[in-house]
């Protein structure tokens, strides 16, 4: 094929325990996935579920022992962490009913959906898009994706977020208000998902702002953990 311009690389995340990695297609978020947050956040829980996308070069791949640097964005003087359970789509399809939804997952993988608050909250009175507080260059931190045959028990896990040491977030994945196999049925009904997809689950309570300097520690049970500073 003969470009007129250098193609774009393929991003990609880190798979743990071996040099190969997992290519991205697209990065699916889902909003308001945990009770207390949705309530942080002025829902009840009870909506249906909101989906948004980051472009794939939004990722910031941590590689496995590695602290990422995540640059402070440009606009916001509210850039909130919110950590998140990550499942790798490794089998696409539509319409995927839940009781199959399990085959098409890859893995799962640390995450973090960086958030510029103020623009959002900017862009939700004006019932505007999210793009400028979601979709902005190295807003999906991501550590290492873990294979599901070696992380079977992560319906069970507990998700958690340090920054500079003092917990600011924790959950367990149990309390999630769609489970993994709904958000895929949900996802692949409005769209075809694809091997290579990245679905941020939602985040628990806790959300909050970071400075330049901040170290924020992400983990869930049974997973590598994702570790960045700001810079
Ligand atoms: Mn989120």
């Amino acid at each position: 094929m003969d470009y007129v311009l250098t193609p774009p690389r393929i991003t990609s995340a880190p798979v743990a325990g071996t040099a190969r990695r997992f290519p991205v297609h697209r990065i699916y978020c889902v909003g308001s996935n945990y009770q207390a947050h949705a309530q942080e956040m002025g829902r009840t829980g009870r909506e249906p579920p909101v989906f948004f996308m980051k472009p794939a070069d939004a990722l910031l791949p941590v590689e496995s022992g590695e602290v990422g640097r995540l640059p402070y964005p440009s606009l916001t003087h509210d850039f909130h962490h919110e950590v998140e359970l990550v499942v790798a789509i490794g089998e696409g399809g539509r319409d995927i009913p839940p009781a199959e939804a399990q085959r098409h997952v890859y893995g799962y993988a640390v995450g973090l959906d960086m958030t510029r608050r103020d623009l959002q909250a900017q862009m939700k009175k004006r019932a505007g898009p999210w793009c400028i507080g979601k979709g902005f260059e190295y807003a999906a931190p991501i550590g290492p994706v873990t294979a599901h045959a070696q992380a079977a028990q992560i319906g069970a896990a507990v998700i958690a977020l340090n920054v500079n040491g003092v917990e600011r977030q924790r959950g367990a994945i149990a309390q999630m208000i769609w489970n993994v196999p709904q958000i895929i049925a949900h996802l692949s009904a409005a769209w075809t998902l694809a091997p290579g997809d990245l679905v941020f689950t939602g985040t628990p309570a806790g959300v909050a702002a970071v400075e330049r300097g901040d170290l924020l520690e992400a983990s869930v049970t049974g997973l590598e953990p994702l570790r960045v500073r700001v810079v």
